[in-house]
């Protein structure tokens, strides 16, 4: 900006000196003096602001145009017969191109070496955007892997749910076809627990059903999967296991429930809780599809209900 001004305050009286005549180029030339004693007043005044907030190049600029503005107050006061000396602008104002010029140059190797050094933060950044995106990546699976396990899981108990027994089934069925090992599907059912609910409350009645729930986890362990079927039922797929040992681990639910003695006031046997079983299994059956399954245990647990409850049937 200040060389733009500095040009039209020097050129400006060169143009009226060349395209006017000489009187109007005398009344008006004073004039040019005045606008550029401003202009350099106030090139001045934005270079030392320049300056004080440590602007690059800042102080070369505004050395140079002290140079060059001295030069031509010098000339001005020889002109005006002021002072006494040769005319110096033109050597200022060569000193000023110079000094811009060293700017310039100096301004564009401060830029190259910017760039270069934005290259190597870009590169930089590149790679650890990659390694960024994958971390991130391997979160948003394991996110993606609880949300999947949490819709298997039953809000009230934490064991699996419905949706979890339907496609755990299809999956063991087919797994025990080929590996022509024996499955057990047992069918679980709280005896008389309306009339429980009806006794203690409906939250005492979660409360039952969680504590189960619990208890059928434990005896099962890691050797089949539990599953809450609805309401107050629940099923065990037990893989790699016979009619036998499948009627083990059902009267074992059985009395380990007996054992814990829950109260139950309204119950028409026992005074404490129980729980009928019904199970299958392909050591005795040749069952097809996993309905096959649910029917003969549905069944059997329909005969342990039927026979007084608190009992396994297995078919
Ligand atoms: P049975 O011995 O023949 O099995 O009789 P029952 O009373 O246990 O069987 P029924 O199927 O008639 O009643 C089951 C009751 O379980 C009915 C319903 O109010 C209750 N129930 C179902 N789901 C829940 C639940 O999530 N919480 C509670 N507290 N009760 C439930
Ligand atoms: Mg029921
Ligand atoms: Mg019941």
């Amino acid at each position: 900006m200040g060389c733009a001004s500095l040009l039209c305050t020097y050129i400006n009286p060169i143009r009226v000196t060349f395209f006017t005549y000489l009187t109007v180029y005398l009344l008006v030339f004073k004039y040019f003096l005045y606008i550029a004693a401003m202009i350099m007043v106030y090139t001045i005044y934005v270079l030392m602001v320049a300056v004080k907030k440590n602007r690059p190049t800042a102080i070369l600029n505004l050395s140079a145009s002290v140079l060059f503005f001295v030069t031509i107050v010098n000339d001005v006061f020889v002109t005006f017969d002021i002072s006494r000396g040769p005319y110096l602008a033109t050597y200022g104002f060569f000193s000023y191109i110079l000094i811009q010029s060293l700017n310039l140059s100096r301004n564009y190797a401060r830029k190259f070496k910017e760039s270069e050094s934005l290259t190597v933060d870009l590169i930089e950044l590149n790679r650890t955007l990659d390694d960024k995106i994958d971390l991130r990546t391997k979160e948003l699976q394991d996110t993606n892997g609880k949300l999947r396990e949490l819709t298997y899981l039953d809000g009230l108990t934490g064991v699996n749910n419905r949706r979890f027994f339907d496609e755990k089934m299809t999956e063991e069925v087919s797994k025990s076809k080929d590996r022509i090992e024996p499955m057990t599907l047992l069918m679980m059912d709280l005896d008389e627990f309306k009339n429980y609910n009806d006794s203690y409350g409906h939250v005492m009645g979660d409360e039952l059903i969680k504590d189960v729930a619990t208890m059928f986890k434990d005896v099962m362990g890691d050797k089949g999967y539990v599953s809450r079927y609805g309401g107050e039922e629940f099923v065990a797929i037990i893989p790699n296991c016979g009619i036998g040992k499948g009627k083990e681990y059902a009267n074992l639910i059985c009395q380990r429930l007996l054992d814990a003695k829950v109260s139950h006031m309204n119950s028409s046997m026992h005074k404490f809780v129980t729980i009928s079983i019904g199970g299958t299994s392909s050591s005795n059956h040749n069952h097809v599809k996993p309905e096959d399954w649910i029917a003969l245990a549905d069944k059997a647990l329909y005969q342990s209900k039927l026979n007084g409850k608190n009992q396994v049937t297995m078919l």
